[in-house]
């Protein structure tokens, strides 16, 4: 049995940023630690800690350019699409942040039943979705235990609306799990396994999680190992941004990285990076203590890809359509759309659902419009779900990543999801431009990447649903 301990080291993440402040006045420094992102190598702590003091106008933009060039060497302009479902608003813990918090009486709550689970798979799949983050708050029905999230899992995956047209991916996001638990939860064939260790400051931990088990700042910290001893190698990690310094939060997330990576050579598989939104009786949410900028918002998303160029990063719903438009140049790899954050809201009219909602969100557009801007700005929607079919998770999928090969994988499947929403689920102005851009795209691969895009394609055309490669 591994030791407990807190491996994030409180005073070194402060002498860093001390020592990081004074070196990112130097220009010089900067760039070369701006040159070394070129080698798509993790950055050392010391690097990072300077690049978060970076204030100088001309420096930032060439961080940014410098996080735009990554993406484009290791991710191309795919981004994944998925819609997170809320099953239930339920929870134990005092959360001052949130709205589901256990003291909280001015939100409406409900754990969905099975038979409302698949109505709102339903509503999901009309639009055409095909991956769902599962997300509830930590109190399950007290007759089901964590069954009822194997539940839902398995009523999830379960519904069909036609050949190919189901959920492919359920990633989850809920409480932290014993070992035991997590080999459970494998059992249900989920994606990624994601928790946010929302601050990594101990003292702002304890002061804003003020009752329930969460209050247990280890056991959270603790939980991504318990993960992969239990053999899920998906895991994906995030912050929330406004509870303690941005800058102070990322050393410690890097450090977290560490730590996975020495004890299991992996680490993440994707970093989400919510900033706190206002949430019905949540005092924090409405004026949070460290709140981020937009412009320190965006120098955050490009640090982290800078930093883990493999790691993929999530941005949702809760940030506005520009912010959205900004930071995909930035790093961003995935994003929801069409978004509800409570219990049954996609069965629900917009005024009913904002009674329930977690937190209020800042792009209300539905997906076809989401599609619809993406390819506006040359991005390729993608509903792909192949890599964890095929077993392409962790290690695998960083081997597959590395190489830069996955434009003989991930960009044909993008495609083909692609040309499948277009045909089956886009409204006629979307379908147009998704077509043309498909045409336009085609003519810029190599010849092999050619022939594998076009058999995958003619397959779609053909009316074959979920072919990949
Ligand atoms: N209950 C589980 C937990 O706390 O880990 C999982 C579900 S919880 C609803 C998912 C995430 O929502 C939290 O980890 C937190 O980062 C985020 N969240 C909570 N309140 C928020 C707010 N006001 N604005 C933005 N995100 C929020
Ligand atoms: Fe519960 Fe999670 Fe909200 Fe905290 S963040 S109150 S644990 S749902």
């Amino acid at each position: 049995m591994t030791e407990i301990y807190n491996f994030i080291d409180h005073e070194k993440i402060d002498s860093l940023l001390e020592e990081g402040k004074r070196k990112a006045k130097d220009f010089k420094l900067v760039r070369e630690i701006l040159a070394k992102t070129k080698d798509l190598e993790r950055l050392p702590l010391e690097d990072v800690a300077v690049l978060v003091n970076v204030e100088d106008p001309e420096l930032v933009d060439e961080i940014y350019k410098a996080a735009l060039w990554i993406k484009e060497q290791i991710y191309g302009n795919r981004i994944v699409i998925f819609a997170p479902l809320y099953i239930s608003s339920y929870c134990k813990n005092d959360c001052l942040y949130c709205a589901f918090r256990v003291s909280n009486k001015d939100v409406d709550r409900a754990a969905l039943t099975m038979e409302q689970i698949k109505k709102e798979i339903e509503q999901l799949l009309k639009q055409g979705h095909k991956r769902v983050l599962l997300v509830a708050g930590e109190a399950y029905p007290p007759e089901k235990g964590l069954e009822y999230v194997f539940e839902a899992i398995d009523t999830i995956y379960s519904v069909k609306l036609g050949e190919g047209i189901n959920i492919r991916r359920i990633n989850v996001n809920i409480a932290p799990l014993t070992v035991e638990e997590f080999k459970a939860l494998k059992e249900h064939h989920i994606g990624t396994y994601q928790l946010f260790q929302e601050t990594y400051h101990l003292p702002t931990y304890e002061k804003v999680h003020v009752a329930g088990p969460k209050r247990d700042y280890l056991w959270r910290l603790w939980a991504m190992d318990r993960a992969f001893e239990a053999g899920i190698d998906d895991v994906g990690m995030g912050v929330l941004f406004g509870l303690y310094d941005w800058r102070w939060e990322l050393l410690a997330l890097f450090m977290h990285v560490d730590h996975l990576e020495e004890c299991f050579g992996m680490g993440p598989h994707t970093i989400s990076v919510p900033r706190i939104e206002p949430a019905v009786g949540a005092p924090i949410s409405e004026n949070p203590p460290y709140a981020v900028s937009d412009e320190e918002f965006k120098r955050l998303v490009a640090i982290i890809r800078l930093a883990v160029p493999y790691t993929g990063m999530i941005l949702s719903t809760r940030e506005n359509p520009q912010m959205r438009r900004e930071a995909l140049k930035l790093g961003i790899s995935q994003i929801s759309a069409g978004s509800r954050t409570n219990p049954g809201g996609y069965s629900l009219s917009e005024e009913e659902y904002l009674k329930g909602a977690q937190f209020s969100l800042g792009d209300h557009r539905p997906l076809d419009e989401v599609v619809y801007d993406l390819l506006d700005m040359g991005f390729t929607p993608s509903f792909c779900t192949a890599c964890y079919r095929l077993g392409r998770t962790g290690l695998d999928f960083m081997e597959l990543a590395k190489p830069g090969d996955i434009k003989y994988k991930c960009e044909p499947n993008a495609m083909s999801t692609l040309l499948e929403y277009l045909i089956d689920f886009a409204s006629d102005k979307t379908r147009q431009k998704g077509m043309e851009f498909i045409e336009n795209k085609i003519k810029t691969y190599d010849e092999r990447q050619k022939k594998i895009v076009e058999a995958l394609l003619e397959k779609v055309r053909e009316g074959k649903r979920d072919v990949y490669v």
